[in-house]
């Protein structure tokens, strides 16, 4: 079995959740090969072996991270020519999608993005499933040439744990001046909300103009906060001001694949479903039985979320005990 290439998602060492789905699918396809790319290796180590890598790829040149992402794609590109692995995954991000773009031209290789699943086809090479047209449909993809890159959804998987002994090995890349195209001036840790990181939370709730104001946005908070969720918004609710801009969801905003989306006071244009419809199961709360999102509801209620918010987290909290 091939090395499967993962590019580890991480902040200064701690490893998101979408690394350890990552480690997990590629299990099934070969062996786990964590790429490591920037500072804070050793607050990462235990979680990359716990997960199942059997070989830790340390690219550690302060170089990688000066820039924006275009010398991860340099160094991913080297590493293939050197490693030759069965497939290469990265997680479903603007970062991960960017960087999988440019080394798929880099190695001539085809490249599958936005997979909600990953199988071994019959021939043991990656079968990605995409979720397409507002969830209708699923489409089944193989790379026919090159290297398979894939960029994974987060919650595509549950993470697994499977303990290894990874062999570390530090790897040394040419970064290009092309790629030093952008410098990265600062940065800034982003406020903390204590709720997960909405493009990889396994549950959000969303509100939109149903809600009504900015305070009116407690109760869509509530719920979240009783299933451990993330907060998102509609365009309409980020544009008259009620919830700030990095929440909104859809086409121009965030793109969402947890386990359970609530949508509450939310019509279901086609620009908001571009940024949720590969949810696992979605909830509706509409009082318009004739809203279009209730096409795409799991389970709908039709009523006043005013209402139907707070009694739903008063029972999940009272059942929670
Ligand atoms: C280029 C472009 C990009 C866009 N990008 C995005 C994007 O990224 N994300 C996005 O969301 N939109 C985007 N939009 C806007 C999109 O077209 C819609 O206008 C927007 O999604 C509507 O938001 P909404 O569903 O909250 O509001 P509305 O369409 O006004 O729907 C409000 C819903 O709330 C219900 N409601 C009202 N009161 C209550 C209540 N008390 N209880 C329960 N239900 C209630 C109503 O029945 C209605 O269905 C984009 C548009 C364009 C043109």
């Amino acid at each position: 079995m091939g090395e499967i290439l993962v590019l580890v998602d991480h902040a200064d060492g701690v490893v998101r959740k979408t690394a350890m789905e990552l480690l997990t699918i590629a299990r099934r396809l070969g062996e786990p090969a964590a790429v490591f790319v920037g500072t804070g290796y050793e607050r990462a180590k235990d979680t990359l072996a716990a997960y199942g890598a059997q070989k830790v790829y340390l690219l550690e040149q302060p170089e990688l991270t000066e820039y924006l992402v275009a010398p991860q794609a340099d160094a991913l590109a080297q590493l293939a020519e050197r490693a030759q692995p069965a497939a290469i995954l990265l997680t479903s991000n603007s970062d991960g999608k960017e960087i999988a773009g440019r080394l798929a031209i880099k190695l001539g290789s085809g490249l599958v993005t936005d997979a909600v699943d990953v199988v071994a086809g019959d021939d043991g090479a990656p079968v990605a499933t995409q979720s397409v047209f507002a969830g209708n449909y699923s489409v089944q993809a193989k790379v026919t040439h090159g290297t398979p890159i894939i960029t994974v959804k987060p919650n595509a998987a549950t993470p697994e744990p499977a303990a290894a002994q990874p062999v570390e090995e530090k790897v040394g890349v040419t970064i290009s001046e092309a790629a030093k195209g952008a410098r990265v001036v600062e940065r800034a840790p982003r406020t903390q909300t204590g709720r997960p990181d909405l493009t990889e939370a396994a549950v959000v709730v969303s509100g939109g103009r149903g809600v009504g104001s900015a305070e009116n946005f407690t109760v869509v908070e509530g719920l979240a906060d009783a299933l451990g969720g993330a907060v998102g918004a509609s365009r309409a609710a980020v544009d008259s001001g009620w919830y700030p801009h990095a929440y909104q969801v859809g086409q121009t905003g965030k793109t969402v694949s947890p386990q359970l989306y609530v949508a509450a006071g939310i019509s279901g244009a086609i620009q908001h479903r571009a940024g949720m419809q590969t949810s696992r199961t979605i909830v509706v709360v509409n009082k318009d039985p004739e809203a279009p999102i209730f096409e795409m509801a799991d389970f709908g209620v039709v009523g006043d979320l005013h209402k139907v918010l707070p009694q739903a987290t008063e029972e999940i909290t009272r059942r929670k005990g």
